[in-house]
């Protein structure tokens, strides 16, 4: 749901039951139409240069004219107003991109923003039954673990060596006392790897490494001086912390009063995100707007009732709340579970009774440009390069976390792990389509 800076409230996607459904709406009436000839426009474009319009995040051609298009410039062609960018599109596709700086984002994406988050009509959502742990068992069955060699990467030195054992113990996680990696190295004499954390060397030696943090980290960690390819690549992302602020510090919460009175109910039940366009107080730039985004977790994702961790970046839980008492402060497994994005600390102070944590988004949202598309294609020259593999959001095409564990998998099954999904086969599909992107 968004609240326009002149105080209208809209529900996006729905059917028009709702008086204050977009669609119909005289103001954007105009806006609209161009908007859905823009999309129209985009899709047909899509469509010939994949030569599908089969609906997926992993179509992708190297010569498709929308990759190099930003969205932004063709709103400016089909004469789409500023103000509908900045008052409806920008507020609400700035949750899905995580950051409000979509000037650079490639056009032959809203294809598939417009299937996952259409301006008009309801979304159909869709999500996982299993645990990550059913995904690791199934992969490192050992009744079926393939010994597939590596195909297709010149690079990799190792394709017909290893008749590779996988067991499971492997895939469970070793934290190594949450210190994190801030160097690789072979060791001269095993020429195995080296891993260096904060807490100094670990004490087990690898023979491949896999890469699932972010690019600056694993830039970083390759020192040597062998690596150049790998660090200009790896070094040439960018992440959204690194363009705007809006989303980097999320206030986590559970005061539903920051929601309009009437829309409360609905919005807890109902909406994924309650956004609101503000003008930026003391400046003089009519287009230039604040968005305070509130993202509905407890409405779409019940199972975060059972958990005190909201997000993929790192989150930390106040100790006390400065402004309320103890006992309003506990969050209750019926409470509503949100995070407060677009706020200062000191805003957030007064807007929101409870905050009792934030989430950190720093190094882990790429973001969405022609370069960053690029440098992930370019990323087929450096994969498997000396037993070194990248996988996670910077190593795909877009950003999300299909394509991210894809990634993963893609990367296990070039280590020889079997795939997970086999009885899935658009989910299959889609894996194939990756594989051949990562160029493993
Ligand atoms: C607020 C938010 C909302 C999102 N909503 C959606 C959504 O609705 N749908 C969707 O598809 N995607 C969403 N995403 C994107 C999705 O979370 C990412 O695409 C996906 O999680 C990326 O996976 P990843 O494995 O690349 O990175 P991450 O999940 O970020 O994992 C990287 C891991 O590497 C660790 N790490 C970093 N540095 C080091 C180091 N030096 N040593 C050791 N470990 C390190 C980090 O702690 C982290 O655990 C959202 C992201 C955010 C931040």
């Amino acid at each position: 749901m968004l609240r326009n800076s002149n105080g209208s409230i809209y529900f996006a996607n729905d059917n028009g039951e709702n008086s204050a459904c977009l669609r119909g709406r005289k103001h954007w009436e105009k806006d609209i139409k161009k908007w859905q000839r823009l999309v129209s426009f985009v899709r047909n474009t899509n469509k010939f240069f994949h030569g599908t319009d089969e609906p997926s995040m992993y179509h992708m051609s190297y010569f498709n004219p929308m990759n190099l298009i930003t969205l932004r410039f063709l709103t400016r062609i089909f004469f789409i107003s500023n103000e509908f960018w900045d008052q409806i599109i920008v507020p609400l596709y700035s949750s899905s991109f995580l950051t409000i700086e979509l000037n650079a984002v490639p056009a032959m994406i809203v294809q598939v923003i417009d299937d996952l988050i259409p301006l008009l009509d309801k979304p159909h959502m869709e999500s996982w039954t299993i645990h990550s742990q059913d995904v690791f068992d199934k992969m490192t069955d050992s009744s079926k673990v393939s010994r597939r060699h590596h195909h297709n990467n010149n690079n990799n030195k190792n394709n017909n060596k290893k008749n590779m054992t996988i067991r499971n113990e492997v895939w469970g996680f070793k934290r190594y006392n949450n210190h994190k990696v801030v160097e690789i190295y072979r060791n001269p004499i095993t020429k195995k790897y080296v891993i260096m954390t904060t807490n100094g060397k670990v004490n087990e030696e690898f023979d491949t490494i896999v890469f699932a943090s972010n690019s600056k980290n694993a830039a970083n960690a390759v020192k040597n001086q062998d690596y150049m390819l790998q660090k200009t690549i790896l070094n040439g992302f960018r992440y959204t912390s690194e363009t705007d602020r809006s989303f980097e510090i999320g206030y986590i919460h559970s005061d539903p009063s920051i929601f309009p009175a009437v829309h409360r109910k609905d919005l807890l039940k109902k909406f994924a995100n309650y956004i609101e366009v503000c003008k930026n107080k003391g400046n003089d730039d009519q287009n230039n707007f604040k968005y305070i985004n509130t993202f509905i977790i407890s409405s779409w994702w019940p199972a975060i009732n059972n958990t005190t961790n909201v997000g993929s970046g790192s989150t930390k839980h106040l100790e006390g709340n400065k402004n309320n008492n103890k006992n309003e402060n506990a969050i209750t497994s019926s409470s509503p579970r949100l995070v407060t994005y677009g706020l200062s600390e000191a805003e957030s102070l007064t807007k929101i009774k409870n905050v009792v944590g934030t989430v950190e988004n720093k190094w882990n949202h790429p973001h969405m440009s022609f370069s960053g598309l690029m440098l992930s294609m370019l990323m087929r020259f450096i994969q498997g390069k000396d037993d070194i593999y990248y996988c996670g959001s910077y190593a795909t095409p877009a950003n999300g976390h299909d394509l991210s564990l894809c990634s993963g998998i893609c990367i296990a099954m070039a280590m020889g792990a079997n795939y997970p999904f086999p009885e899935n086969k658009d989910a299959y599909n889609d894996f194939l389509r990756l594989r051949r992107i990562m160029g493993i």
